[in-house]
This record gives structure tokens, C-alpha cells and sequence, in this order.
């Protein structure tokens, strides 16, 4: 039902150019009144969009229509195109057979979403080093907490042994990062869910900054769930996806009641609602859905299995080499890494710099050189606190840089960056250091 047939891609797959991304050409006010183009460097925190996305998106704009609600032709399309979504997004995460794809706000929702579909007496496991999206929503008894590991084969150590000290037949979940929005690490989600089957655990792999630098299979890593948001996949609009196995979900409560979710509703004759509830993605998807938002997050799955694998990672790795040497040089600048500097990445670099609170040379970057990066504890205060040597009970909170130095300047790209912006960090952060040598 894709109104634009996914055709050539703007960009050959390999080719080593960016993929066209909107906002290439906005320019931006500096404080010295010049206008200057606008370079993206938060990309970790939502991505540019693709311009074949928004495209798709506006040629479906006319035809917009209710979703499993209207005979109308228009309707009939639109129940269509978010259909066609979930296979799609299923493809691109190469799910199995019977996996489902549930569609949500956003990698937080999805996250809250499984939360709220824990068997009974469900212990989870989640490292401290985790996004808050991950950390927080495990409710209840809270999660079991594993501390910051040194290296990939820590972690898998770690969990081995936390989920052998207390195997004791109670359903499990794991919930680990495919890629750190604060480092850009890999973690070795492959091995990860192997302990955690070994142990009768389930895992859920949070793919909210792996999924847009690197191909996610759901099969080869073996995890039950994959957790990830439009916003950061290039797509516009709030849609996100949790895929995975059926069971856990299909037994839970909606996690909306309402419209969509409910198969029958009648009322009893003692007064009260008899509600049979549908199995499947309908049950946690409760209301009018987001079709444009899920038809934009499909269309970016295509352009981006399109382009393949090579400018996912080949191209990224080349700026981001180009972006850690250039900081290597730079002096008193260093760069936050859990893994160690050999550790495998993707385009997510944070770093602090001798003289300078992280916050104030954001604010530089973008006031005198129309840089867009990130200051901060990223929404993930215990790993930003243990790499940078803080205590538990400092007093920097996410979104208030400014409450203490403890923070950290982050700068993340992605399939549209052109190599010019990373040279115009570098560049900018020459003439910063320098001020304060
Ligand atoms: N997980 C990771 C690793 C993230 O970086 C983020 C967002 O920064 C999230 C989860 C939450 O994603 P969202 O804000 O789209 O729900």
C-alpha cells in the first residue's frame, strides 16, 4: 500500500556520501548578529530527518485517513499503510515468525510498556550505566542494579554471575543498551542474551542509539525484545516500536485501556463492563494511532535497509576516527569512555574539557559557531557520575547542566552528516581550548 514505492534510494548503498537529511541548509543567528548554516551535532537526542522519509510523508499527507475505523477509501489506505508498517519494521529488524510489532510513542513508552507486562514476581536485571528509559521503569521491587563494568566481557561476567546467585525458577528479564548514548560503546548484547537464556532469563535489547548506526537482528542477537524511537531513526513525528515475542504481552493488561484494544464490551446486569480484550499489538495500542508518525518510522527503516549496512557503519567510522583524533590532540580535552579507547562505537562522543564547565561551551558552540551538541548527564546520571569520578550523591540533575560542574559535552552525528560539521567542531574547539590555556 506505499504510495511512494520505496525505488532508488537518494543515496547508492556504500557510496560513502551522506544520506540527504533535512536541515542541511537552515542557517542560524550567532551572537555577533552573522548568520551561519546550522550544523546537528546532538543527533543522540533526535536525528535530522531524511529527506526521502519526509517526502513519503508528505505525498501521504493528502490521503490521511482514521486507522481500523472508516470504510471510506481513505481510512481503508491508512489501515493498510500502518499494517504494512509492522511488516516492514519487522523485516528491518529481522524478527521472527510469530514476533509482534507494537507501536508506541517512543523507546521510553515501549520500555514502560514491557514494564507494565512482567509476569508476576518478574526480577529484572539492568546495569547502572543504562539510559534512564531503561533504569526507571522497572516498578515494583526495582531492579537488580549491575555495577559499571570495565570492558564487554566484564559485563556478560557480571551477568552470569548476578543471574546465577539467585536462580531460583522466577522469570527473569534483562534490559541492556545495543550502544551507549553517552560513549557510543558497543555492548555485547549477543553474548548478554545468551547468559540470560542460559539462566531461563528473557532480554530486552534497548536499540533506541544502536538502531540508527548499525543493522539490529533481532535473530542473530537473540534477544526477546527490541526496543526503539522514530525520532532518532531519521524519522520525524512521535512513533516508536517495541518488537518481540508475543507471550508476556499477549497475557498482560493493555497497557491503554480503550477503543482499539477492546474486542467486545457489554455491560453485565449487575452494572459493571465485561471486556474481552484483543490479543496481539491491538491490545497495547488502545486509541487512534499515530499513522503518519508510523508510516514515517517505516519509511526510514526502508531507506536506511537500502542504503546497507557499509553507510550505516563503514562511513560513520571513518568521521568518527576523524572526530577522536582531532579531540586527541586537542589539550586538556578528554574523551569518556567506559570500554577503553579500542572499544567498538558508534558516532557518540562525550567529552570534558580542562577549564571549561560543559555547559558554558555548548553554549559557545552554539552562540559563536552554530554547533548544536549536547551538555550534561544525558539522562543517565550513574554512568556520567562514574565516568567522570563523581560521587552517588552529587547534585548535577539531567536538564540542569548548570547545577555543577559535574557534566559532560556530548557530540553525536549520523547517516546525514557531512564531514564539514565534524571539522567545524574541531575547529571551534580549537580556538575554546585555547582561551582558557
Ligand atoms: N535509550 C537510550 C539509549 C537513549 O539514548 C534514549 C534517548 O536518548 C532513550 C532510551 C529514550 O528514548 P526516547 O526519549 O525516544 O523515549
Amino acid at each position: 500500500a506505499s504510495i511512494t514505492p520505496a525505488g532508488d534510494g537518494p543515496a547508492a548503498a556504500g557510496s560513502g556520501e551522506p544520506l540527504p537529511v533535512l536541515g542541511l541548509d537552515v542557517t542560524v543567528p550567532l551572537a555577533d548578529g552573522r548568520r551561519v548554516p546550522y550544523a546537528a551535532l546532538d543527533q543522540a537526542a533526535s536525528a535530522p530527518v531524511l529527506r526521502q522519509v519526509w517526502d513519503e510523508v508528505a505525498e501521504y499527507a493528502p490521503y490521511y485517513g482514521s486507522v481500523h475505523r472508516g470504510a471510506g477509501h481513505l481510512s481503508r489506505l491508512s489501515t493498510e499503510l500502518y499494517e504494512d508498517a509492522r511488516e516492514t519494521v519487522a523485516r528491518f529488524l529481522d524478527c521472527r515468525e510469530d514476533d509482534q510489532v507494537v507501536f508506541t510513542r517512543a523507546t521510553t513508552d515501549s520500555l514502560n510498556l514491557l514494564a507494565s507486562a512482567l509476569p508476576e514476581d518478574c526480577r529484572v536485571y539492568v546495569f547502572e550505566t543504562e539510559h534512564h528509559a531503561a533504569l526507571l521503569p522497572w516498578r515494583g521491587a526495582g531492579p537488580t542494579l549491575l555495577d559499571a563494568p570495565d570492558g564487554p566481557a566484564a559485563a556478560v561476567a557480571a551477568l552470569e554471575r548476578a543471574l546465577a546467585a539467585d536462580d531460583d525458577g522466577r522469570p527473569a528479564l534483562v534490559c541492556v543498551t545495543g550502544a551507549s548514548n553517552v560513549t557510543g560503546e558497543l555492548w555485547p548484547v549477543r553474548e548478554l542474551a545468551a547468559v540470560a537464556h542460559a539462566h531461563g532469563a528473557r532480554i530486552v535489547l534497548d536499540a533506541a542509539q544502536l538502531a540508527p548506526h548499525r543493522p539490529v537482528s533481532v535473530r542473530e542477537l537473540g534477544v526477546d525484545w527490541v526496543a526503539l524511537s522514530g525520532h532518532k531513526l531519521y524519522a520525524p513525528f512521535g512513533a516508536g516500536v517495541l518488537a518481540g515475542r508475543a507471550d508476556w504481552l499477549d497475557a498482560a493488561e493493555p497497557y491503554l485501556a480503550g477503543g482499539g484494544a477492546s474486542r467486545r464490551v457489554a455491560r453485565r446486569e449487575d452494572g459493571g463492563l465485561d471486556v474481552e480484550w484483543h490479543s496481539g499489538p491491538a491490545r497495547h495500542e488502545a486509541g487512534s494511532p499515530n499513522v503518519v508518525g508510523v508510516h514515517a518510522l517505516a519509511s526510514a527503516c526502508r531507506v536506511l535497509t537500502e542504503a546497507g549496512p557499509d553507510l550505516l557503519a563503514g562511513r560513520e567510522e571513518a568521521l568518527l576516527a576523524r572526530l577522536r583524533e582531532g579531540l586527541a590532540v586537542l589539550p586538556g580535552v578528554r574523551v569518556l569512555s567506559l570500554f577503553g579507547d579500542d572499544a567498538p562505537r558508534v558516532g557518540v562522543v562525550s567529552f570534558v574539557v580542562d577549564g571549561w564547565d560543559s555547559a558554558a561551551l555548548a553554549d559557545r558552540l552554539a552562540s559563536s559557531y552554530g554547533i548544536g551538541v549536547r551538555a550534561g548527564l544525558f539522562c543517565a546520571h550513574p554512568l556520567v557520575r562514574h565516568l567522570l569520578g563523581g560521587r552517588p550523591d552529587a547534585a548535577a540533575e539531567c536538564g540542569e547542566p548548570d547545577a555543577s560542574p559535574l557534566n559532560a559535552v556530548r557530540a553525536s552525528f549520523g547517516v546525514g552528516t557531512p564531514v564539514e560539521h565534524v571539522d567545524r567542531l574541531l575547529d571551534a574547539l580549537v580556538d575554546l581550548v585555547a582561551e582558557v590555556a
